[in-house]
């Protein structure tokens, strides 16, 4: 069991670093990495997800590689810009809505954005739930004329009510990712015809097989993201990449740039738009150079016992 600590390159949902649990099973590593403000039966999924890549490894893929987006966090045009063309990824996913900025600062990194991908790449925005309906509908024709035309918006409201009130009233299709991995009910976004693209994240989730699950019975196509992973959390998403039957939208998954360094030897980074569809191997000098401090080791030893506790009762 080791506890790494990653600074990122850029402030991410708050977060300068990350911190993360890697175990190691019969399968191979697992990484339990649930957000620090998360309680126990939130992290519980999480914990689920490791123990199965540890434990279990995963179901057969389909395909040996998969389409990836570059992720841009809600930072200034110039860097913006320097992300995708350094990204080298067709698709470009850009954070909107931050709390603190104007819609004019996302118009202006969107039309960086575009102009670093060219006219044939597709851009997509996440607002993660920061506009009411008004702003929302209004936000994406702006968003959508700036970006010459949006692939998708993920998330644009908090709630799956209001999900499916602006998907009335907006042409973009839309996503929902916190509707579905934070939800008492991952099926009311398929009820309400709240979306037209499912988010799933294989921590928040509990694994590969039960997103697998998930995607079956929610009927949309399903586009896999990360939780901003080492190397060793997202090879659980590519694993499930990998085994979807159908993957029509590039992926979330190539977040891996966004920290500082990372735990693997070979860290999962995108070739042309592409990750492999590989299990990467622990690099043991990486372990000791990004080894948390003693007293963030006792916090997650503390975490797990707590969660891996309510498991067994
Ligand atoms: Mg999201």
């Amino acid at each position: 069991m080791h506890v790494f600590s990653i600074p990122l390159r850029t402030r991410f949902r708050g977060i300068t670093v990350r911190e993360g649990l890697l175990i190691r099973g019969d399968a191979g590593w697992g990484e339990w990495s649930p957000f620090l403000e998360y309680d126990d039966a939130v992290s519980r999924p999480w914990l689920a997800c490791a123990r199965e890549a540890a434990d279990l490894g995963w179901p057969a893929p389909v395909r040996d590689v998969v389409p990836v987006n570059v992720t841009v966090p809600a930072t200034d045009p110039e860097r913006a810009h320097a992300i995708v063309a350094a990204g080298g990824c067709r698709t470009a996913k850009v954070k909107v809505a931050e709390r603190g900025q104007a819609l004019a600062d996302d118009l202006a990194r969107i039309e960086a954005v575009r102009d670093a991908l060219g006219p044939d790449g597709l851009v997509r925005v996440d607002a993660n739930g920061g506009w009411d309906v008004d702003e929302a509908v209004a936000a994406i024709a702006a968003l959508d004329r700036a970006a010459g035309g949006l692939e998708y918006v993920e998330q644009p409201v908090e709630s799956v009510e209001d999900l499916a009130v602006v998907r009335r009233r907006v042409q973009v299709p839309i996503a929902a990712d916190e509707s579905i991995r934070r939800a008492e009910d991952p099926y009311r976004v398929r009820d309400l015809e709240a979306a037209d693209i499912a988010v799933l994240k294989v921590q928040p989730l509990g694994g590969v097989r039960a997103c697998l699950r998930i995607a079956e019975d929610i009927g949309l196509p399903v586009v896999v993201s990360s939780a901003i992973e080492s190397s060793v959390g997202i090879a659980a998403g590519v694993a499930l990449a990998a085994a979807l039957p159908e993957l029509h939208h590039a992926c979330g998954l190539a977040t891996i740039q966004l920290l500082t360094d990372d735990v693997a030897v070979d860290p999962l980074l995108p070739v042309d738009g592409l990750l492999p569809v590989s299990r990467p191997e622990v690099d043991e000098a990486a372990l000791a150079r990004l080894a948390a401090p003693d007293d963030r080791v006792a916090h997650w030893r503390e975490r797990l016992a707590s969660v891996g506790q309510d498991l067994d009762s």
